[in-house]
């Protein structure tokens, strides 16, 4: 579809109609900015793109044709006039970017007051329509949604106005204890991070209390902190190479969507063949990791503590709007939870680099070093389990990397702030106790016959498929409800301007199938350790309990945003995580 009038140029403050990136769909806009031939607009609900000249139109041009089909209607409709459509009546006719379409025009006059009120039912008509969409918007036949006026059920949306404190301040709420939890989470997960890797020995890996080693220098090694250091410059130079795709973010507490690097699956690749070339090449001795692996853990640990007092300083300064939270009064509270949603020095963002890079990236480097040491060491070897379990959480890496963008519909990057728990998570408790299970097989080599491990890759995969599937169904629907892929799924509105719920598919099995599916590969990966030992199995325990939190903290954060509709969504998607059963 072509745009009408193209070289026509807009100012800020003019009302246009501006084209929904990744659809054929205009939609009433206010141009904010203009820098380069690009405009950044804010949509009538609220979101805020920045787009090209020609994805924007004058209402002008819309108002005249839209005159001219008034004309028109009073005459025989052809076949042919019905083709050649005004830009005008297209957008028109296109529903709001911030729902779904439902079914005819039948449903026009009373859908203003059904709008917010009643899910949509799925019907081969809404899906026909969806699918119509991506055709072009002069085939839908049904009025925008935001030339309605809004109905009691569905307040008139607020102008978010960006670098300006926001009406309401967030506040904090009491999660995790308060601070008297906060407090405790901070002393015992490190603590649980040295407990678990020194219970866990080559000598023995049982829950008996550890021997705990006495000397300073068990824990602290300069070599250690270099080549900690060393790795976090090295995936920053990484991250901030001018290559993949720019992305744009969720639109968060009314600023304009944050755009986003995406090259960490580059970044994974050269960081593997940099530790074969040093291992090949260099005669880089790959062992060291596993005989420094407590300082290498301290060192993650303090690093994570530095940069969360870092951020700690950094958000009491932050503008309102970037925050997650209003400051709750206590330090400790503050530290733990992390009230800077973004923090960010240029474009570098900090949080979205901690979730997947150094972290995760590290914790495939931690594998393929213990690999590479059972290769080397020959006894035992071949280690199936071993190359088996380092198969598996290379793929969820990879996963994560090659669809990382998926990242940025998640809660850790729209609801929570940057601060101790993520920080430590993704640097120290991520790489040093998912590695576990590894570094258990590298020091206890299990062999376990062909049909167990082929019954254990078969669950990982079905664990991966219901992971992948569900993931990828969700983000695609939140970066554009009107993916033609999706026409099939059903969806019910919200309160929420642009947000639906899904109600079907994936998301109709369970309100966190992407769990579900996590915790069936997690299983998958201490099945091979054998049942000599309970300690591999620290993670799905821990996992299991980590996410039934997660699920209960993202229910009464979605409650709060959806409220009513959120108790007629959990009515209608009964289980949380397990279908019939949790
Ligand atoms: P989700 O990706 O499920 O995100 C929750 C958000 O999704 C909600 O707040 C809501 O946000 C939106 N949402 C919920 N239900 C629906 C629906 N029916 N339709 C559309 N949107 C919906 O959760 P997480 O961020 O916790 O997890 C992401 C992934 O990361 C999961 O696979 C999880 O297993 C994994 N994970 C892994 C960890 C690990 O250590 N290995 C740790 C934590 C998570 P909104 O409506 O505002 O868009």
């Amino acid at each position: 579809m072509s745009s009408p009038q193209k070289s026509r140029l807009h100012d800020v403050g003019d009302e246009v109609y501006a084209k929904w990136p990744g659809s054929n769909l205009w939609f009433r806009a206010k141009v904010l900015n203009n820098k380069d031939g690009r405009y950044t607009v804010r949509y009538m609900e609220g979101t805020e793109e920045t787009i090209s000249q020609k994805h924007i139109s004058a209402m002008s041009n819309f108002t005249r044709s839209s005159r001219s089909r008034s004309r028109s209607r009073s005459r025989g409709r052809s076949p042919g006039r019905k083709s050649k459509a005004s830009p005008s009546r297209k957008a028109k006719q296109s529903p709001s970017p911030a729902r779904k379409p439902r079914s005819s025009s039948k449903s026009r006059s009373s859908s203003k007051t059904r709008a917010a009120a009643t899910p949509s039912t799925p019907t081969r008509q809404s899906a026909r329509l969806a699918e119509k969409q991506t055709n072009g918007p002069e085939e839908v036949e049904k009025k925008p949604e935001m030339e309605r006026k809004p109905s009691p059920a569905r307040p008139a949306v607020a102008t978010p106005v960006a670098d300006k404190p926001v009406a309401d301040k967030p506040v904090a709420d009491s999660e995790f204890g308060g601070p008297v939890g906060a407090f405790f989470c901070i002393v015992l997960l490190p603590a649980t991070v040295y407990v678990i890797n020194i219970m866990c020995t080559e000598k023995s890996c049982t829950l008996a209390i550890p021997s705990i080693p006495k000397k300073l220098s068990n824990y602290f090694d300069s070599k250690a902190v270099m080549i900690g250091l060393g790795w976090f410059v090295f995936q920053v130079v990484l991250a901030v190479l001018p290559v993949g795709k720019v992305v744009s973010g969720q639109p968060v507490k009314g600023l304009q969507r944050l755009q986003y690097r995406c090259n960490g699956f580059i970044a994974l690749m050269v960081s593997l063949v940099a530790l074969g070339v040093g291992q090949a090449y260099f005669k880089v001795d790959l062992s060291t990791v596993h005989t420094l692996w407590l300082q290498l853990i301290t060192t993650a640990i303090v690093f994570s503590v530095v940069l969360s007092l870092v951020l700690y300083i950094r958000a009491r300064s932050a503008k309102p709007n970037a925050l997650a939270f209003a400051a709750s009064g206590n330090a400790i509270y503050d530290f733990w939870m992390g009230r800077e949603l973004n923090p960010r020095i240029g474009s570098f963002d900090w949080k979205f680099f901690c979730e997947l890079r150094p972290g995760l990236i590290g914790w495939v480097a931690i594998n393929m070093c213990f690999l590479a040491e059972a290769y080397g060491s020959k006894s035992g070897w071949p280690n199936y389990p071993l190359i088996m379990v380092c198969g598996f959480q290379l793929l969820y890496v990879a996963d994560a990397l090659w669809s990382e963008e998926a990242i940025l519909t998640t809660m850790d990057i729209i609801h929570e702030g940057f601060g101790f728990m993520l920080c430590f998570g993704d640097l120290a408790w991520v790489p040093f106790l998912y590695s576990l299970q590894p570094r258990f097989l590298l020091e206890h080599p299990q062999s376990l016959p062909w049909w167990a491990l082929s019954a254990v890759a078969l669950l990982n995969m079905i664990g991966f498929l219901i992971f992948r599937g569900s993931n990828s169904q969700k983000n695609m629907f939140r970066k554009n409800p009107y993916d033609p892929a999706l026409a099939h799924l059903e969806s019910m509105p919200t309160n929420v301007p642009g947000k639906r719920l899904l109600v079907s598919g994936w998301w109709g099995l369970c309100r966190h199938p992407n769990y579900l599916g996590d915790l069936i590969i997690g299983l998958a990966w201490s099945l091979p350790c054998g049942f000599s030992s309970l300690l591999p199995y620290f993670y799905p325990i821990y996992f299991f309990i980590l996410l039934v939190h997660r699920a209960m903290r993202d229910d009464a954060m979605c409650r709060k945003k959806y409220g009513a509709h959120w108790d007629h969504y959990c009515e209608r998607v009964k289980y949380v995580i397990i279908p019939y059963v949790y």
